[in-house]
C-alpha cells in the first residue's frame, strides 16, 4: 500500500480500516450525527431529524475546543459539500440482456461474462464486441493509473499510435501475409490498404527509424500506449477474455546492446509483477512461445483459473513454470530441479518478448554510438491485456453470483444503504445522508467513490444483495441500531465477509 501512498494518487486499499484507526477522522464523521441525536433529531417521537439538524446547527457551540470536531459540527450549508452520488441516477442497467441471453444460453460461456452482463457492467453489441458501461470504465481507468505508475517508475513514456496501420509497413515485416485472417483489413477511398492494429511493432519501428539522429544517450527508450486493439477472432468467446476489440497496454523498448536489452527486459517483468501484486493476484510467470511476434525469449504472466485457455506446467519444488507449448507435453519432471510438474490452466494477462534486432533490422532502427557510428537498436515488446485483466479478476475473485474486485480498482469503494421508506427506521435516512457527507469531507479521497443507494422503495436486504453482486469493497447499512445513542451503523467488508458495528467511539466485530 505504501507504494501508492495512503492518501496519494490512489484510493487507499482499505480506506475504511484506515479511517477507523484514526479517532480524529471518526470523530469528525460522527460529530454531526451525535450532535443531532443529542438534539432529538434521531428520535421519531421528538419530531423531524431534518429540523433537528437545522435548529441544532444554528444554536450549538462545541462542547470542547477541538477544532476538527468543531469544523465538522457546526457548519451549515457548507460551500464545498460534494454532491451525493445517487444509485438511482447512475447508468448501470441491471439485467439489460438477461431475457435475451436466456434464449441463447450458449452465449454465456464463462462466469465473468455472465456476471458482468447481469450486473450491467458490459453489454454485448456484435460478436466479440461490447459496450463498456460506466462502472467498467471507472475500473479500467483505475487499472490504467496503476499501470501508468509502474511503467513510468521504470522510465516508460506514454504515447499514442494510430489504430489504422498501413499495409506497407506490415508487408515490410512480412506479417501482412503471416497474420492471415486475424487482421482486420480495410481500404481507404484511394484503395490504399490498412489494418486495424492488433499490435504495433511495425508502427513503432517505423517511427523510431524516422528519428535520424537518435543517440546512444537517449537509450534505453521505453515507449508505451494503452489503446484499443483489434483482432478478428475466429470464435470470440468468454466475454472480455477473448473479444475482437479490446484494450491493451503495449510497450516497446530500444537498447544499445543485448546486455542492456536483457536488463530492460527484467525491469519490465518486475514492473509487471508489481502490477499483479498490487492487485493482489496469485499469478505465475511462465516461459512462453514467441508465436507470430518472434524474438528469442518470451514469458507469459498467467492467472491460474479453470476457464483458462492455456495449459501450464508448474513445478511444486522451485519457481519453474512453463506454457505446455514450450516443453515436451509428456514431460513430468522439472528440468531445473527434477521436482514433479503439475498441470494447471491459466488466463494469459501479460506477455513479454525479447525481440533482438528482428524488427530494427527490417526498418533500420538505428542509433549513433559515442563514435558516431550507426548501430541497430535491440528491441523488446511487452503487452498487458487491460480489458482481459478486468474480466480475469472477475473470473478468479468472484463467487458464482457476486462480483469481487481487487479493492484498488473496484468501480466504487463504498455503498451506503439507508432504511426503507415507510419502515420503522425510516428516520435514519437523514443520519445516513449525514454520514455520507461526513465521510466524504473527512476522507477527501472518497469523494466520487461513495454511492448512496437511494432506492428506498426496496428493502435493505434487496439492496444489500445488489451491492453484494456488484462488489463494492464496503457496504454501510443504517439498520435497527441507527437510533441507539450513539447511533450505530453496520459496515460490511465484502472481501473478508466481516461485519462491523461502527459508532463514533470506534468499531468492533460482530461475534
Ligand atoms: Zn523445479
Amino acid at each position: 500500500m505504501s507504494r501508492f501512498g495512503l492518501w496519494g494518487h490512489h484510493v487507499p486499499r482499505n480506506f475504511l480500516s484506515d479511517w477507523l484507526a484514526r479517532p480524529s477522522l471518526r470523530e469528525a464523521c460522527f460529530g454531526a450525527c451525535a450532535h443531532r441525536m443529542a438534539l432529538g433529531g434521531g428520535s421519531r417521537a421528538r419530531g423531524s431529524p431534518g429540523l433537528g439538524l437545522r435548529r441544532g446547527c444554528a444554536g450549538v457551540q462545541p462542547a470542547a475546543p477541538r477544532p476538527l470536531q468543531y469544523r465538522y459540527r457546526c457548519h451549515h450549508g457548507p460551500p464545498h459539500r460534494a454532491k451525493r452520488l445517487l444509485l438511482s441516477q447512475l447508468f448501470q442497467p441491471l439485467n439489460l440482456r438477461e431475457v435475451g441471453l436466456e434464449s441463447k444460453p450458449d452465449d454465456l460461456t464463462c462466469k465473468s461474462q455472465r456476471l458482468m452482463i447481469q450486473a450491467g457492467l458490459i453489454y454485448p453489441s456484435s460478436p466479440g464486441c461490447y459496450y463498456y458501461m460506466p462502472y467498467t470504465v471507472r475500473t479500467m481507468e483505475k487499472l490504467v493509473k496503476v499501470i501508468d505508475q509502474e511503467m513510468q517508475a521504470i522510465g516508460g513514456q506514454k504515447l499514442n499510435m494510430p489504430s489504422l496501420s498501413s499495409a506497407e509497413l506490415w508487408r515490410t515485416s512480412g506479417r501482412w501475409d503471416l497474420m492471415g485472417k486475424e487482421l482486420f483489413r480495410l481500404a481507404d477511398r484511394h484503395s490504399k490498404e490498412y489494418c486495424l492494429g492488433p499490435t504495433h511493432e511495425e508502427t513503432i519501428a517505423d517511427l523510431i527509424a524516422s528519428q535520424a539522429n537518435l543517440s546512444y544517450k537517449q537509450l534505453p527508450l521505453l515507449l508505451y500506449q494503452i489503446t484499443r486493439k483489434f483482432r478478428d477472432e475466429p470464435k470470440p468467446r468468454f466475454g472480455l477474455l477473448r473479444s475482437r476489440e479490446f484494450y491493451m497496454k503495449d510497450m516497446y523498448t530500444f537498447d544499445t546492446c543485448e546486455e542492456a536489452a536483457r536488463q530492460t527486459y527484467s525491469l519490465v517483468c518486475e514492473a509487471y509483477c508489481n502490477v499483479f501484486n498490487s492487485l493482489g493476484f496469485r499469478f505465475v510467470k511462465v516461459q512462453a512461445d514467441t508465436g507470430s511476434i518472434g524474438g528469442s525469449m518470451s514469458h507469459e504472466f498467467q492467472l491460474p483459473a479453470g476457464i483458462g485457455e492455456d495449459r501450464l506446467m508448474i513445478c511444486s519444488n522451485c519457481s519453474f513454470s512453463a506454457n505446455v507449448e514450450t516443453i515436451n507435453p509428456d514431460q513430468t519432471d522439472c528440468p531445473v530441479c527434477k521436482g514433479k510438474l503439475s498441470e494447471s490452466k491459466g488466463i494469459e494477462v501479460g506477455h513479454t518478448f525479447y525481440l533482438g534486432t528482428k524488427y530494427s533490422s527490417v526498418f533500420n532502427v538505428s542509433f549513433h554510438t559515442a563514435q558516431n557510428k550507426p548501430v541497430l537498436a535491440e528491441m523488446g515488446c511487452y503487452g498487458l491485456g487491460i480489458t482481459r485483466i478486468l474480466a480475469a479478476s472477475v473470473e478468479v475473485l468472484s463467487t458464482e453470483d457476486s462480483i469481487r474486485w481487487p479493492t484498488l480498482i473496484a468501480p466504487y469503494q463504498v455503498c451506503l444503504i439507508p432504511p426503507k421508506k415507510g419502515s420503522r427506521e425510516e428516520m435514519g435516512a437523514v443520519l445516513m445522508d449525514n454520514l455520507y457527507d461526513s465521510i466524504v469531507e473527512a476522507v477527501p479521497q472518497i469523494k466520487g467513490e461513495a454511492v448512496l443507494d437511494d432506492r428506498t422503495h426496496l428493502t435493505i436486504g434487496k439492496r444489500l444483495k445488489d451491492a453484494n453482486r456488484l462488489g463494492y469493497p464496503y457496504v454501510i447499512i443504517a439498520g435497527k441500531k441507527v437510533f441507539d445513542n450513539p447511533p450505530e451503523f453496520e459496515v460490511w467488508n465484502q472481501n473478508t465477509g466481516e461485519i462491523m458495528f461502527l459508532t463514533k467511539e470506534g468499531s468492533w466485530n460482530k461475534s
